[in-house]
C-alpha cells in the first residue's frame, strides 16, 4: 500500500457545513440519485457517460441527468488500443453501429493475443491466447485428447480453429452478417483518441449528456464528508448525487479528496514505463488478427495493426532497463519492417505508470472508473474491459437513493477487489512460466514476488489442469480456459494422471477443429479485404464523429 501516484499538488477540498440539506435539496437520508457527474473525458469518462445515459433511456430513468466535466488543459492517456469482446455489447448498448465504429475509430478486428519469445526467446517460441474457448470437454478430457490425438500441435491450435484464422490474417466475420455477430469470437483494435471523439459526439447529440469543458479546481464536500459538487474554473459549481471519478492517474476525487489509499502492486508486476510509436503501413498491407506481444530482455513489446498504421510500444521495468535501452529495443523491433530513414522520423511517446489499484473503488458517493481506480500493465489489455465491467456492475445495481449507496459500494468493492487480484495473478503467470535467464525474468520468478494464491494453483496444476474449481465465479475475468492456453502454450508439464484414453466425444471435438479451420479459411475475408471494402462502400467515409451520430 502507498501514497496514490501523481496526485495533483495543491488541489483543494472545500468542506462546507450545512451544504447537504439546505443547498442540494431534500433530506439526505432519502435523497434519490438523479444527478450523475462524471469528471474526466478520456476513454473511461466517455464510456461512463454514454453507458449511464443509454441505460437511463432504456430503463426509462429519464430523470437521470448525466454531466461530464473535462479539462481543456489535461490531456488524456489515449493509448489503449486493444479491447475485449465485451466492447461489442458495449457499443450496441450505447447505440453505435459496428460500421460507424469501425470507420470512425480506424478500428480492426482482434481475435486474441500471440506471445513471441516468452519462454526461451528462440525463433520458434510463440503461442496463442485466442478469444474462442477450447473445444467442449472437461479440462482433464480435453488435455488427454490433445495428448492422445494431436500432441505435436501446440495446445491452442489443437483445441481451437481461431489460431489458424489469425495466421491467415482473417476477419472473424463476413460483411453480410448482422452487426456484432461473428463466426469467431472477437474484439477490436482501435485508435483510443478517436473512440473518445466518437463517444463524445454520440453522447452529447443522441443521449443527452451535458458536456462541460472546464477545469475542476476544487471538490466541495458536505458536512457528512460526501462529495456535494465540483468547482470549475469558469462554469461555477456542478452539484451531483453520484460522482464518477474518471480523472485518470490524478484520481482527484477518490484519491485527493476522499483519500482512499492506493495499493501498490509493483512488487508483483515490475513494469512501470512504456514507449509508444505510430508506424505507417503501406496501402493494402495485411492487418494482423491478434495483438502480438514480444518479450525482450526487460519487458515486452506490443504490436497492433490498424487499417492505416501499426501501434507499437515497448513496456519495461525502469529497474531493469534505461529509457535509452528501451528506445533502442523499440526502434530495433520497428526497424525490421521499415527503412532506417523512415524509422528516424518516427516520434516516441513516453508513459510512466505504477501497477496498483485503490483499496476501495467506490467510496461514499464516488465511484472510480478507469485509471483513477488503478492500472495494471497492459499485457492482457485489461483496462478498458474493467471500465465496461465497472459500469455494468453500477448500472445493474444502481443506488436508488443516498441511503443505499454504502451497501452498493461495499458489494461493488468486494467484487472488484476479487477481479483486480485475479488479473494480477493471471498477468504474473506469463512471467512465472518463462525460462528466460536475463535478470528481469529471473527476478520475476523469485518466490516473494509471486502471489500466494498463484503459487498454490501452480502446485495444483502439476496434478490436474486448470478448471472452474480454481476460478469458481460465474463471471471470472480470466476463466480456466485462459489459464489452459497460457499454461500449455508456455510448456507447463501435462499432469501424468491426465495422460491416457480420452472420451470419444472429446476426441471427436478435437478432430472437428481442423475441419472447422479449413471451412473458415475458405469462407472468411482477410481483415484488409473486409476493412477496405467497408471504407470503399462508405465512399466519402464518415471517419469522424461529426458524421456518424
Ligand atoms: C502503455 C499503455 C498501454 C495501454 N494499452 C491498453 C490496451 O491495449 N487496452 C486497454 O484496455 N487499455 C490500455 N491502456 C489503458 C487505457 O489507456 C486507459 O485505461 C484508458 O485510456 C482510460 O483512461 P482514463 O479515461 O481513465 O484516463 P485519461 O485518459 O488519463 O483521462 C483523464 C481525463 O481526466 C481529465 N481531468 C484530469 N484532471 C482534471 C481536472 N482537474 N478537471 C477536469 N478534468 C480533469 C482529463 O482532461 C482527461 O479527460 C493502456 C495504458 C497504457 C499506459
Amino acid at each position: 500500500m502507498g501514497k496514490p501516484p501523481s496526485q495533483e499538488s495543491g488541489f483543494p477540498t472545500v468542506r462546507r457545513t450545512g451544504y447537504s440539506c439546505s443547498q442540494i435539496g431534500r433530506a439526505r437520508v432519502s435523497k434519490p440519485v438523479t444527478k450523475v457527474v462524471i469528471v474526466g473525458g478520456g476513454t473511461a469518462g466517455w464510456l461512463s457517460a454514454c453507458l449511464v445515459a443509454a441505460h437511463a433511456r432504456t430503463h426509462r430513468r429519464r430523470q437521470l441527468e448525466v454531466t461530464l466535466v473535462e479539462s481543456p488543459d489535461v490531456p488524456t492517456v489515449g493509448v489503449g488500443e486493444g479491447t475485449w469482446p465485451t466492447m461489442r455489447g458495449t457499443l450496441e448498448r450505447i447505440g453505435i453501429s459496428e460500421e460507424q465504429f469501425l470507420l470512425a475509430c480506424d478500428a480492426s478486428f482482434k481475435q486474441g493475443s500471440r506471445f513471441d519469445g516468452w519462454v526461451t526467446g528462440a525463433a520458434d517460441d510463440r503461442y496463442y491466447h485466442p478469444f474462442v474457448a477450447p473445444a467442449a470437454g472437461e479440462p482433464r478430457d480435453l488435455v488427454a485428447a490433445w495428448q492422445a490425438e494431436a500432441s505435436s500441435a501446440p495446445f491452442a491450435e489443437a483445441v481451437s480453429a481461431q489460431p489458424r484464422a489469425c495466421q491467415l490474417d482473417l476477419a472473424p466475420r463476413q460483411p453480410a452478417m448482422p452487426g456484432f455477430a461473428g463466426a469467431l469470437n472477437y474484439a477490436y483494435h482501435l485508435d483510443a483518441g478517436k473512440l473518445a471523439t466518437l463517444l463524445a459526439g454520440h453522447g452529447t447529440r443522441q443521449l443527452g449528456v451535458r458536456h462541460v469543458r472546464d477545469h475542476v479546481e476544487a471538490v466541495v464536500t458536505d458536512d457528512t464528508g460526501d462529495i456535494a459538487a465540483v468547482r470549475t474554473r469558469a462554469s461555477g459549481e456542478i452539484a451531483g448525487d453520484l460522482f464518477i471519478d474518471c480523472t485518470g492517474h490524478a484520481a482527484l476525487l477518490i484519491g485527493t479528496t476522499l483519500e482512499v489509499p492506493f495499493r501498490d502492486r509493483s512488487g508483483e508486476l515490475f513494469n512501470d514505463r512504456a514507449l509508444a510509436m505510430q508506424v505507417p503501413v503501406a496501402p493494402g498491407s495485411p492487418i494482423s488478427s491478434q495483438t502480438v506481444g514480444t518479450a525482450h530482455t526487460a519487458g515486452w513489446l506490443w504490436d497492433i495493426g490498424l487499417p492505416t498504421r501499426r501501434g507499437v510500444g515497448c513496456v519495461y521495468s525502469s529497474a531493469h532497463a534505461t529509457d535509452d535501452q528501451a528506445e533502442q529495443t523499440l526502434r530495433g523491433y520497428v526497424g525490421r519492417a521499415i527503412p532506417a530513414a523512415d524509422l528516424k522520423s518516427l516520434a516516441v511517446r513516453r508513459l510512466t505508470f505504477r501497477s496498483g489499484h485503490r483499496e476501495r473503488f467506490w467510496d461514499r458517493n464516488c465511484l472510480a472508473v478507469g485509471l483513477s481506480a488503478g492500472f495494471l500493465e497492459p499485457l492482457e489489455a485489461s483496462a478498458i474491459v474493467l471500465i465496461e465491467l465497472s459500469l455494468g456492475a453500477l448500472l445493474d445495481n444502481f443506488p436508488a437513493d443516498a441511503d443505499s449507496m454504502a451497501l452498493h459500494a461495499r458489494r461493488f468493492n468486494e467484487l472488484f477487489r476479487y477481479r483486480w487480484d485475479r488479473i494480477v495473478e493471471f498477468l504474473k503467470l506469463h512471467y512465472v512460466l518463462s525460462k528466460r535467464e536475463e535478470p528481469y525474468w529471473r527476478d520475476n520468478r523469485s518466490e516473494g514476488t509471486v502471489p500466494e494464491r498463484l503459487r498454490d494453483l501452480l502446485r495444483v496444476w502439476r496434478d490436474q489442469p486448470p478448471s472452474s474449481y480454481d476460478l469458481p465465479h460465474a463471471s471470472e475475468i480470466f476463466p480456466a480456459a485462459s489459464y489452459q492456453y497460457v499454461l500449455y502454450g508456455m510448456g507447463f508439464p501435462v499432469p501424468e494422471a491426465v495422460r491416457g484414453a480420452a472420451p470419444a466425444g472429446t476426441v471427436d471435438g478435437l478432430r472437428q477443429v481442423g475441419q472447422r479451420a479449413r471451412v473458415l479459411a475458405s469462407s472468411l475475408p482477410t481483415n484488409r479485404a473486409y476493412l477496405d471494402q467497408l471504407r470503399n462502400t462508405a465512399g466519402a467515409a464518415p471517419t469522424s464523429a461529426e458524421h456518424v451520430s
